[in-house]
């Protein structure tokens, strides 16, 4: 189940290197579902909903373990949340590894935030209560 490998990798239960190739292995065939998933998981994580920025955001973005000249990387640094997350959709086939790699590395680190602070006393997110 994809929804869970990416949980796992989120909660570092898997190592990133491993988890984000088995994704780009298996699944490359669902680019598109796999964007809108991690998009929406990106997005409930961080608590501004306004234009889901955050410190942790920005950091993720400036840690992804890829060239920081690579497209992805650069679209993300230059362009509001949403506007980045929507060109990123629209990149050629060449760089889906790219983007994947980097949603999924900015995932792992706002979900990481969102256990150590509003989900630190338990709660009630399914995917952080599973093995
Ligand atoms: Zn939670």
């Amino acid at each position: 189940m994809i929804e869970n490998l990416i949980n796992r990798i989120a909660q570092n239960k898997i190592d990133f290197e491993i988890g984000s190739q088995t994704i780009l292995n298996e699944h490359s065939t669902d680019f598109q579902t796999i964007l809108a998933q991690l998009k929406n998981y990106i997005f409930n994580s961080i608590p501004n909903k306004t234009n889901y920025n955050s410190e942790t955001y920005q950091n993720a973005i400036n840690t992804i373990p890829l060239k920081q000249t690579s497209t992805p990387i650069v679209i993300l640094k230059t362009f509001p949340t949403k506007i980045a997350f929507n060109k990123l959709e629209q990149l050629p086939e060449s760089e889906q590894h790219k983007v994947i790699i980097s949603l999924l590395w900015i995932f792992k680190e706002t979900d990481s935030q969102r256990l150590n602070t509003e989900c630190k006393n338990g709660c009630e997110h399914k995917w952080h209560n599973v093995e």
